[in-house]
């Protein structure tokens, strides 16, 4: 098994340029890679302070003289990037290149305004070109299912990190007509690709029940990305294409890119050179202690136009103090499967997640994909879409078994908390692009706060 590239190339970051004295022989260690983090933490810190009117008041009477003393420094939240984003910039305008608003889901109000330097985007292109020689290399064609029209948007900076691999990329954007899309990758003979798991799940699916059945398309390798993946899905792709299946987590937030896994697929490899990752007691707000879960937490180290400094995910994960099998020294984390905001609690400390419907529900041959509202009270209303191989009645029917029979709504049943469910057939367009799937509170306010 080949060890992670990103383990070379923090190693690079972290020392610099080979300098032909043999630094590049030796192996990086943890605390080679531990007295850099605290060193980019300082600057980084003294930087915010000096330059953004938001910092200044954040993080006076603020030192840290060790990573222990992290714990002592505020966080920052989505809500501060909401009300008082425009405050964290570090430099003048004429120096932002690209400014990225994400629109809040729900009605807490303000979008979210994240700038970048045009040096960061070129922080980025490199984390991906490094990250994605896991996968593909010279002579790859690789599909990108994700954004990618507007100058310096993900799919965009992608094509670029693939071109310095030496590998075609075909930026296409989210499947909106998944036959169509299954087409250009025959024709195209697509190698890789990257995309949502729900969006290349339907590619997927979408071959038992096209003209192309009996042909295994020449994808061998897919990354997931935006969303969380269920095991479900990486079966359904493992099994019907035969193919390898990486994750990857990131959000604009980090620059984009947080992690890739490696060959192993046990976990992501995280891009230490750039970032210091923390996971926090999301109630106290208490580092966890190691390996045990909680919420992401991250410092930029290498950026200068909106530093962010240890923000808040509301990604729920867990680092892996095992080594991982492909032998690095960089730290490992479990994949994202849950987010606080999503957690639906259903009362007794049960609570209900997209990722326990997931779970049971991708697992059923021919479903696509599907919508989740609760609301009033414990009612679950769940719209399935399949594809042609399978009748709607029985589509129904085996729904309504797996989440009546999955481990949560037992639980749920269990305990005597009311509990409802109800399934139907999802009508009309469903391909809706790369946005987090979540279940849909309608409950009275009182019922909708989730928590741990
Ligand atoms: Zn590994």
């Amino acid at each position: 098994m080949r060890i992670t590239p990103l383990e070379d190339w923090v190693k690079q970051k972290i020392r610099g340029k080979d300098t032909g004295r043999g630094d590049g022989q030796t192996r990086l260690s943890r605390e080679e890679i531990k007295k850099y983090q605290l060193a980019k933490l300082k600057e980084t810190f003294s930087w915010a302070r000096s330059r953004s009117a938001f910092y200044r008041k954040h993080l006076q009477d603020v030192e840290i003289q060790s990573l222990n003393d992290l714990g002592r420094v505020p966080f920052t939240t989505a809500g501060d990037l909401r009300r008082q984003g425009a405050r964290f910039v570090c430099v003048s305008q004429s120096e932002i290149s690209r400014v990225v608003t994400l629109q809040s889901s729900g009605t807490s109000g303000e979008p979210k305004r994240i700038f970048f330097t045009g040096g960061e985007q070129e922080l980025i292109i490199d984390f991906f070109a490094h990250g994605m020689s896991t996968l593909v290399g010279a002579g790859d064609r690789v599909l990108i299912l994700l954004p990618g029209r507007s100058p310096g948007s993900v799919g965009d900076l992608l094509s670029a990190a693939l071109q310095r691999l030496g590998a075609a990329s075909i930026t296409h954007g989210p499947v909106l007509d998944a036959p169509a899309t299954l087409r250009l990758i025959f024709e195209q003979k697509v190698t890789a690709i990257v995309g949502a798991p729900t969006q290349v799940l339907a590619l997927a699916r979408c071959c038992g029940d096209s003209n192309f059945s009996d042909q295994r398309p020449p994808a061998r390798n897919v990354l997931l990305t935006t969303d969380h993946v269920p095991d479900a899905i990486k079966e359904t792709l493992r099994n019907t294409w035969g193919c390898r299946v990486f994750n990857h987590y990131g959000m604009t937030e980090m620059g984009l890119g947080g992690g890739v896994e490696c060959e192993a697929v046990a976990g992501y490899h995280l891009r230490e050179a750039d970032l210091y990752f923390e996971i926090i007691n999301p109630v106290t707000g208490a580092p966890a202690p190691e390996g045990e879960a909680g919420e992401v937490v991250f410092t930029t180290l290498t950026r200068r136009g909106m530093p962010l400094i240890r923000y808040r995910t509301g990604d729920l994960a867990r680092f892996i103090p095992e080594p991982c099998p492909c032998g690095t020294v960089l730290a490992r984390m479990t994949p994202v499967r849950e987010r606080l905001q999503g957690r639906i609690m259903l009362g007794h400390g049960e609570y209900l997640s997209m990722a326990d419907l997931d779970e049971a529900l991708f697992a059923l041959p021919g479903l696509l994909d599907f919508r989740a509202v609760i609301g009033p009270g414990n009612l679950l209303q769940l719209e399935i879409k399949t594809n042609r191989m399978v009748s709607p009645p029985d589509a129904l029917k085996a729904a309504r078994r797996v989440v009546e029979y999955s481990g949560v709504v037992r639980r749920v049943r269990r305990k005597k908390i009311e509990f409802n469910l109800n399934v139907l057939e999802w009508q009309g367009d469903y391909l809706t692009g790369t946005a987090k799937r979540t279940i849909i509170d309608k409950r009275e306010p009182a019922l909708s706060q989730s928590g741990v």
